[in-house]
């Protein structure tokens, strides 16, 4: 067997520098272009690549990490589980990522604690497992004709059936995993890649098991490449000696999220990824070497900690970044070069100190007073009906406002003329409220390209980029701003379009802030700090602006967390210090407000019951939370839930307007989960992607419905 080469990454972006992915995807779904079009795109991406990679000097390529969509995806249809339903569709691969006519997609998910999202492998025990390996075959052949010798990357047997719960399919899917493994080898290839980022995670006795039996199995393999277990985003514990009691030549641990390994790995080759895929920062190389330094095994390959897929492609695209900045920052071509540079670089010897890290004390949340006191406070404040009725935050974002932005960045239109149209939207907004009887109205976020990167854009210490794209799912994207120094808040933010708003109504209107840990959670950080740390200087800056919106009369504040649950740490046992600091930055970021100031928080999700306790401690007076959507679930779980709760009554994910009927129903249920005085009415999540039509005929029901309701009270 040939030597693993001595550097190599797990992964690479595949969006395109420009984005060129996206504009073939939407392009090809329009009906713009042909599939023939769209595979030439795919070509030159990979071709690109895979030449870029060779010239950065990387030895180790990998291929099959280029995908139309999604690479679990891929796998599903490498293995076959390709559900009856899609087979019969125009191009079964995008009827299953995005659905088609009539028929809805597969679902999709969050790929572990990133935010890329994949479609989760639909398996039943009518799924008949079977190798179609013509895509990773294909890329092997593509680059060999290229002139490059290629390690394909597959989804590994153990991971792919825990993301699509059917662990007891082991024996059918290893069966096609052997007679991958054997076509592999039949074409020459001399090393494959099987991600198992699942084993990062807590794991049973039966799933180490699993894990045992898989890679016995086809390590036994007579005829068959090299094998190279992948592990990603954090420590692989206990199954560590598990693999490395398996005939596996290469395992691949991740050291950035991982501690050393306490096992001693002689006889096997470890892939060390000490560059992360994570982060946007350059790699410490002393660090880096002192890692590389303290393993124990047989050969190692530096490496990358995951896939570079999580990151963006290039520094050098971003000319308006600040040059000091510039300097601190490595995306994904940068850290290749950074891989290379530490394989070249002699590791072995005694490992150098890095300094210590002071650790923080401990955190101690502020306190507002009781909540009986705040509601008493507040009942007479406000004076609100019985079951208020109000939205989450956002309105229709009309096409006008974006091009009107695009103006201002254009040079084409002047702030003052923006600030004048944004005030004409606060307006139209108000007065649709106030025309459909809702009681807590809201500015309708017409300023906000979006719910973090508008609060990145002014606050100290962040930067935004104005190419550094990192795939969220299929052919959607997001540019997550960049954390880089003490986080400051030189001016109020939001004070003015919320008085603005206020000023045009006798009704209360809400303000609208997003919460400390969601800023950080879609951001990337600094790692120079703990992350809690972080957090709560983000934290402080929205207290500032919690007390500055207070002054200017706004009663009621909504702080939103919708990634409060993101950032949920794969361990258990890390996750209770998690919601604790989570928690007490979240207290920290609203107890300045006084007891009259109503504080909302909104979540996205209804599977809130893991960390409702959580949601409990942020002692929010009112709580919106996901529920239509998922057939009022929650209600099961918010009995206990000791002050204000909204569960959404209608799901503003689809552009069906709900009746009143329906609306309703799902109030009755409420009230019988929920005292009625701590019922709120509003729908399940902003409704920014909703045209205006929709948003008033659904709002119209809700109103409709409550009222009935209100009268038998
Ligand atoms: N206030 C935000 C909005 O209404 C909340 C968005 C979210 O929950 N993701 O758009
Ligand atoms: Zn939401």
């Amino acid at each position: 067997m040939s030597p693993f080469p001595k550097s190599t990454v797990l992964g690479y972006p595949r969006i395109g520098p420009r984005r060129e992915l996206k504009q073939a995807l939407e392009s090809y779904w329009d009906g713009r272009s042909t599939r023939d079009e769209l595979d030439r795109t795919g070509a030159e991406l990979r071709e690109r690549t895979w030449r870029r990679l060779a010239e950065l000097g990387l030895e180790g390529l990998p291929s099959n990490t280029f995908s139309l969509y999604d690479q679990v995806l891929d796998t599903s249809v490498l293995l076959g589980a390709v559900p009856a339903r899609y087979r019969s569709a125009a191009d079964p691969y995008f009827a299953m990522a995005r659905g088609t006519e009539g028929l809805a997609p597969l679902r999709m998910t969050k790929w572990f604690d990133t935010n890329y999202h994949y479609i989760v492998p639909e398996i039943g025990p009518e799924t008949v497992f079977k190798l179609e390996a013509g895509k990773p075959l294909g890329e092997v052949r593509e680059a060999r004709a290229l002139g490059y010798e290629t390690r394909p990357v597959v989804l590994g047997p153990v991971t792919f059936l825990l993301l699509g719960s059917a662990l007891d399919r082991l024996d059918d899917v290893l069966g096609c995993y052997e007679e991958l493994l054997a076509a592999l080898a039949a074409e020459g290839v001399a090393w494959v890649q099987l991600d198992e980022p699942a084993l990062v995670g807590d794991r049973t006795p039966d799933e180490l098991a699993a894990v045992r039996t898989a890679y016995d199995r086809l390590g036994a393999l007579g005829s068959r490449p090299g094998l190279f277990v992948a592990s990603y985003f954090g420590d692989l514990g206990e199954a560590l000696p598990v693999l490395a009691a398996t005939p596996v030549e290469a395992i691949g641990l991740d050291l950035v999220r991982g501690g050393a390994p306490v096992a001693d790995l002689t006889g096997k080759t470890v892939v060390a990824g000490v560059v992360s895929g994570r982060e946007v920062w350059r790699t410490a190389p002393k660090r880096a070497l002192a890692s590389l330094a303290a393993l124990r095994a047989s050969r190692v390959t530096v490496s990358t900690s995951c896939s570079l897929l999580h990151v963006p492609y290039d520094v050098d695209a971003e000319p308006g970044l600040d040059p000091a900045l510039k300097g601190r920052l490595a995306f994904a071509e940068q850290k290749v070069a950074e891989v290379v540079a530490l394989a070249r670089a002699e590791f072995h010897g005694a490992a150098p100190q890095g300094p210590s890290v002071a650790l923080p004390g401990p955190v101690v949340p502020e306190e507002r007073s009781p909540y009986a006191v705040r509601a008493a406070a507040q009942a007479e404040h406000l004076s609100l009906p019985a079951l208020p009725i109000t939205t989450i935050g956002s309105f229709p974002q009309t096409g006008e406002l974006r091009a009107a932005r695009a103006a201002v960045t254009a040079g084409t239109l002047s702030q003052a003329d923006y600030e004048r149209r944004v005030e004409a939207e606060i307006e139209r907004v108000i007065r649709v409220q106030e025309r459909l009887g809702l009681d807590v109205l809201v500015h309708g976020e017409p300023e906000r390209n979006d719910m973090v990167q508008y609060f990145a854009e002014h606050l100290d210490g962040f930067a935004v980029t104005s190419n550094g794209w990192v795939q969220s799912y299929g052919s959607r994207c997001t540019r997550p701003p960049i954390l880089h120094g003490d986080v400051g808040r030189p001016s109020p933010i939001t004070v003015r379009w919320a008085a603005h708003a206020q000023s045009l109504t006798a009704k209360p209107v809400k303000g609208m802030l997003t919460g400390p840990v969601t800023i950080v959670a879609w951001s990337f950080v600094r790692d120079d700090l703990p992350l809690r740390d972080v957090v709560f200087q983000v934290a402080d800056a929205v207290r500032e602006e919690v007390r500055d919106l207070e002054a200017a009369g706004v009663s009621i504040i909504q702080v939103d967390e919708p990634a409060l649950r993101e950032l949920l740490p794969l361990r258990r046992a890390a996750q209770t210090d998690y919601l604790e600091w989570a928690v007490a930055a979240y207290r920290r970021a609203t107890s300045g407000a006084s007891d009259r100031t109503q504080i909302h928080t909104h979540l996205c999700y209804s599977d809130a019951d893991q960390i409702l306790t959580a949601i409990d401690g942020l002692d929010a007076d009112v709580t919106t939370i996901e529920s239509a959507r998922s057939g009022a679930r929650i209600l099961d779980t918010v009995g206990s839930f000791g002050r204000g709760l909204g569960p959404g009554v209608y799901d503003i994910h689809s552009p069906r307007v709900p009746s009143d009927a329906e609306v309703e129903e799902l109030l009755r249920r409420t009230m019988r989960a929920l005292p009625a005085e701590r019922v709120w009415v509003n729908p399940d999540c902003g409704l920014k992607t909703r045209t205006y039509a929709e948003v008033e005929a659904s709002l119209a029901n809700v109103v409709a419905a409550t009222r009935r309701l209100r009268a038998e009270l």
